[in-house]
């Protein structure tokens, strides 16, 4: 190679060097001021509930939301996919508490924390609800979406109004999910 040759393939790898950092920091802006409205709405929610500050709270209640808060977690994975924006905890009725977080993707391939934490239950040979919690991104509001809904029904017809949800972890709020669903299309 003369001297000429290694000089342009010096430019171009140099060029080529320049680009990928200007790429990464352009993908660390982004990461960051996503991180920074994560925080800044992370900062008004999941305050301890009253009862757990005196003490009298369901000590499940308690470990449930201590699970999912250990998986919860907001990244970027790719230009496509973000995840652990939401967690979720759910207790089976063998007492085991299996976690999730939501999956949010491009062209609807993601899934929600509880959906993904049910399907953590099954994977590990469970199909019974007992309890299910979730920690949104919000003011601490935790009411399953119907698609959740609709699969803790059909996982339990006929017994799916007896399973309880935390719906605001920060005023100790439960409610069964029979209350949240009173008609539904399987009894
Ligand atoms: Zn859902």
């Amino acid at each position: 190679m003369n001297y000429e040759k290694y000089q342009k393939k010096q430019k171009q790898h140099l060029s080529s060097v320049d680009q990928y950092f200007l790429q990464t920091l352009d993908k660390l802006d982004a990461l960051a001021d996503w991180n920074d409205r994560y925080n800044r709405t992370m900062m008004y929610c999941h305050d301890k509930p009253l009862r757990w500050r005196e003490g009298t709270m369901d000590q499940i209640w308690i470990d449930m939301y201590n699970a999912a808060k250990n998986v919860l977690n907001a990244r970027i994975i790719s230009d496509y996919v973000t995840a652990g924006e939401v967690s979720a905890a759910v207790r089976s009725k063998s007492g085991k508490i299996y976690v999730g977080v939501c999956i949010d993707t491009c062209s609807t391939l993601g899934i929600c924390a509880e959906r993904n934490a049910i399907f953590n239950m099954i994977t590990n040979g469970e199909h019974e609800i007992d309890r299910v919690l979730c920690i949104p991104p919000n003011e601490g509001k935790g009411a399953p979406c119907g698609a959740c809904r609709e699969l803790m029904v059909q996982l339990m017809p006929g017994r799916y109004k007896e399973i309880e949800i935390m719906i605001d972890y920060s005023k100790d709020r439960v409610m069964k999910l029979g209350e949240l669903t009173p008609e539904w299309w399987i009894d």
